[in-house]
């Protein structure tokens, strides 16, 4: 442990981010250039405890007391290495993960948990900083050829542990750039894209061969993949989205959130958009669905100029604090999230339904029909809601943004040629991560269902290790698993 009184005389300080107003300006990061003193600072409050839940809260395991440590004695060095060996891309993580080991955090009992996305953040950078991260090509090949369908970050996670294993893999994608959400889905001003291009770098120069504009199922075949390579892994995400089939859904100016999102990063990227542009300017825009995908469009329709932005959810409005008897530590805290989105402007609505979007003789949007509900227990035990009298009311709008979510795998295309079953939630079914083909691995949202980014490079890490271990009969791949074992021997 770095200060064993850490915990008592410091208290949780994050950096300031930019002034709200400055930085709708513009889609760069909202955080300032690291400070190391002060990071240093945040890692002595790490207390090493006994049982370190954090552990068990992040999904990649990552071991969090041990590169506190190390970066509480200043060797950034150490800290890349704990940290790689169970996350690949920290940089990702240390910026849009949620942070689950934050919730967990033994000190979040009482007091606000240790910094640890800000110091997973600040190792990643130092060490590319620092050249500490750099090519690893794998010493030994095995002569396996694997293929990744689809390079999110489950399966460049995938895509890395496999090449690291001696494999030679090719990623491919059927969009025009590699990096599946972390590219066409998640805002600049989360993820500059200069982060992501740094880390394909290096992938490209450990071997790793990539390929875009390649859909599988549509103009590859799937089952040429399968004659062609060892083993197939499917990472190809959760991208159908659930609709809303009420009445004046046709109308102009009713779109889906990715597509309103995807069309910024392009922008962004400095592409033209040829397909109808999606914007925000001057507009009154209503996002339905409160989550993040709903907040990443708030964000984005501020940044473009909005002349207003609402937001509304079907959900009741969560707690302030978590509730310690139905909710305790050291489980993910069902409360109220205010993301830095929010921060920048918006009329958020909980407990809403919609019922009809209404629309001019032009037939383009001009509102959204919609009534208050009230959140009850029904007869059978399970929530139901009950319609507000009198509440029914039109809210202005000419833009509204559909982020209620996605139903699961998409099915046709490689999933109908390769005959994958299904779970009952859409999602490919597997087994150890083998789907009911033999050779054919699945992971990330597509096997999950829609989750995060830190779940999806666990899933990769662990499709790569079944995957192995199926291609050579052992793998030496770090799974998950054994890590929780390392500990706590
Ligand atoms: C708007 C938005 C914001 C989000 N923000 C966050 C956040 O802040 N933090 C967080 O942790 N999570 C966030 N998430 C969730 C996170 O992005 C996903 O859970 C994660 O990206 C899933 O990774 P994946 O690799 O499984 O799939 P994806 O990232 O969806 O990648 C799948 C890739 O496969 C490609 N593909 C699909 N089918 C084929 C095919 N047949 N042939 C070739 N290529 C194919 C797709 O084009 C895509 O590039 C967000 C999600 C959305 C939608």
């Amino acid at each position: 442990m770095g200060q064993p009184d850490g915990f008592i005389k410091f208290n949780r300080e994050m950096p300031k981010t930019r002034d709200p107003h400055e930085r709708i300006k513009d889609y760069k990061e909202i955080y300032p250039p690291l400070d190391h003193q002060h990071v240093h600072t945040q890692s002595a409050r790490c207390m090493d405890c006994g049982v370190p839940f954090c552990h068990h809260g992040c999904p990649l395991g990552n071991t969090i007391p041990d590169f506190n440590e190390a970066v509480y004695r200043g060797d950034w060095e150490e800290a890349i290495t704990i940290l790689s060996t169970t996350n690949n891309f920290p940089e990702f993580t240390g910026r849009i993960c949620p942070a689950p080991c934050e919730a967990s955090c033994v000190l979040s009992i009482n007091n606000k948990p240790v910094a640890i996305e800000y110091i997973e953040k600040s190792i990643a950078e130092t060490a590319f900083e620092r050249g500490y991260i750099k090519p690893q090509p794998p010493k030994q090949r095995t002569g396996k050829r694997v293929a990744v369908i689809g390079s999110g970050p489950a399966g460049l996670a995938a895509a890395a542990q496999l090449n690291k294993a001696g494999h030679w893999v090719t990623v491919f994608e059927r969009s025009d750039r590699i990096g599946g959400l972390l590219r066409y889905g998640i805002p600049d001003f989360k993820l500059e894209k200069k982060v992501l291009d740094r880390r394909l770098k290096v992938l490209e120069q450990e071997g790793i061969i990539f390929r875009t504009n390649t859909h599988v199922g549509i103009n590859v075949s799937a089952k040429f993949l399968q004659d062609e390579f060892d083993a197939v892994l499917v990472c190809g995400g959760a991208s159908a989205p659930r609709d809303l089939p009420i009445p004046g859904r046709q109308l102009q100016g009713v779109h889906f959130a990715m597509d309103f999102l995807s069309q910024q990063n392009k922008r962004v990227a400095g592409d033209r958009i040829f397909s109808g542009d999606i914007l925000a300017g001057g507009k009154r825009v209503l996002v339905i669905g409160g989550g993040d995908t709903g907040s990443d469009c708030v964000g984005t329709s501020n940044r473009q100029g909005a002349r207003s932005v609402t937001q509304i959810e079907l959900l009741a409005k969560p707690p302030l604090k978590r509730n310690e008897e139905t909710n305790p530590w050291p489980l993910w805290p069902m409360v109220l999230n205010t993301s830095s989105s929010h921060e920048e402007g918006v009329d958020r609505k909980w407990a809403i339904l919609t019922k009809e979007f209404i629309g001019d003789h032009l037939n383009r949007l001009t509102g959204l029909k919609v009534v208050d509900i009230e959140w009850t227990i029904e007869k059978n035990g399970k929530p139901g809601f009950v319609e507000r009298k009198d509440s029914e009311r039109i809210i202005p709008c000419e833009l509204a943004l559909l982020a209620i979510g996605f139903t699961g795998a998409e099915k046709g295309g490689l999933v109908q040629e390769l005959e994958l079953e299904l779970d009952e939630r859409g999602n490919i079914k597997t087994r150890h991560y083998q789907t009911n083909q033999e050779g054919v691995f699945a992971a990330g949202d597509i096997r999950k269902g829609q989750s995060l980014v830190v779940w999806a490079i666990s899933e990769g890490r662990e499709a790569a290790r079944a995957a192995d271990k199926w291609l050579m009969g052992e793998s030496k791949l770090e799974s998950k698993d054994e890590s929780f074992v390392k500990v706590s021997v």
